[in-house]
């Protein structure tokens, strides 16, 4: 019997929802690249259901219980008198989501002899301590491009909501007021704006395909180049880097894993080397930037507005200076977690799970780590040492 230590975040406030806004959920193909959706042998959840928090359980209980395995799950993960870190003592498997991530340092690894699979319940693995992971001889599997188009539409809209001043806004309605030229003299067109993405992979093409329609000027970096035929398609510039790519830029969009490259990466330096008042939207994980780099650059008006969901830690605390900087579009960590996005992480999930209790290979497409060494989608895109 294994025991499986699932880490979710809470409940709504009011409870865990009886009905929804929307009855069902569209029906989409296989993913643009022709990877196929997750395909479980079985699902014991309804689709568009909230499954992300702790009542939800990402509907694996059948599942589990029917193998006669142990399934805890919980929110409470942080700190050693946590639940998370009373019940990782024997865990085989953990699951968590990055949205609430359960952070698997090298230390709590240590503490975790039976651990085998770290599962992540979406994409981005960096909460697991990975050359820690591959030194202890853990799997660490995702759900890859589950939520890659979740993000993308999120990136769009938060470009969309900078540039054109949406926020402050619509906070003038819900104040009662009427001033026009309070709300638009912050407001700008998004046309002729040139657009770049920090790395075009699942969501960092996804974006670029969404914008193209703007009539801007797309640019990319990414360690990869895409083909020949894709940059004529969509009138991409290439840059070899971030540094070379950034000061060309109204907006940047940063959609690359964080790893020992990217971390750090948008500090005092490569900020103030952007076009004055240019835009920053980090949907990918916040340590890409710099906290207090960040900061500075909107008092100064280096930037005109940063938006995204990624904070660090998981939840940020009441007093993140993100929360109240000026020129802001933060949400708290949802663009990756719709309804649409937890049914196929919950299917992927269960899939990740039936093969590890068949003994039958995990996907390659879904491995970050396995067998002492960074795999599949984990050996392409993330490193492990500066
Ligand atoms: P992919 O693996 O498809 O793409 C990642 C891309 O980043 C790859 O093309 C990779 O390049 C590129 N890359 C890696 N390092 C660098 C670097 N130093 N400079 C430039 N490019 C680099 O992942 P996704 O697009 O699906 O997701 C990207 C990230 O977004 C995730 O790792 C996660 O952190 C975040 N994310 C956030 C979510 C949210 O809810 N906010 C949800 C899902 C993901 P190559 O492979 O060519 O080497």
């Amino acid at each position: 019997m294994a025991k499986v230590l699932c880490v979710l975040y809470d409940d709504p406030v009011d409870g865990h929802p009886t009905n929804y806004a929307r009855d069902d959920l569209p029906t989409i193909p296989d993913y643009s690249d022709g990877q196929k959706l997750p395909s479980p042998k079985g699902i014991d959840f309804t689709p568009g259901h909230l499954l992300g928090s702790v009542s939800g359980e990402l509907g694996v209980r059948p599942y589990l219980e029917g193998l006669g395995h142990e399934l805890v799950v919980t929110s409470d993960k942080d700190g050693p008198d946590s639940v998370f870190e009373r019940e990782l003592a024997d865990a085989e498997i953990v699951i968590s989501q990055p949205f609430w991530p359960a952070y698997l340092t090298p230390e709590r690894i240590a503490k975790a002899p039976n651990l085998k699979l770290a599962v992540t319940a979406g994409i981005g693995s960096d909460h697991v301590d990975l050359q820690a992971a591959i030194e202890g001889g853990v799997t660490v599997a995702e759900v890859t491009f589950c939520n890659s188009i979740s993000v993308a539409e999120h990136v769009v809209m938060m470009i969309l909501s900078q540039v054109r001043n949406y926020l402050p806004s619509h906070q003038i309605v819900l104040d009662g007021g009427w001033n026009i030229a309070d709300a638009v003299s912050r407001s700008y067109d998004l046309e002729g704006m040139h657009v770049g993405t920090v790395a075009a992979g699942r969501i960092g093409l996804a974006v670029l395909r969404r914008l193209a329609p703007f009539d801007v000027h797309l640019h990319y970096t990414d360690r990869h180049r895409l083909p020949a035929e894709l940059e004529a398609e969509l009138g991409l510039t290439w840059h070899a880097s971030t540094d070379e790519m950034v000061p060309h830029l109204d907006v940047v969009t940063i959609n690359a894993p964080l790893h020992p490259e990217t971390e750090g990466l948008f500090g005092d330096k490569l900020l103030g080397t952007m076009k004055r008042g240019a835009y920053l939207i980090n949907t990918a994980r916040a340590k890409i930037a710099d906290r207090d780099a960040i900061v500075r650059a909107l008092e100064s008006g280096q930037l005109a507005g940063y938006a995204g969901d990624v904070w660090y830690p998981q939840p940020a605390p009441a007093d993140h200076p993100w929360r109240t900087m000026p020129h802001h579009g933060m949400t708290p960590h949802i663009s990756g977690s719709s309804l649409s996005a937890q049914a196929r992480y919950a299917a992927g999930t269960r899939e990740i799970l039936e093969s590890y209790f068949e003994g039958t290979p995990i996907r390659d497409e879904y491995l970050i780590v396995d067998g002492g060494a960074l795999a599949g989608t984990g050996a392409h895109s993330y490193s492990t040492a500066k």
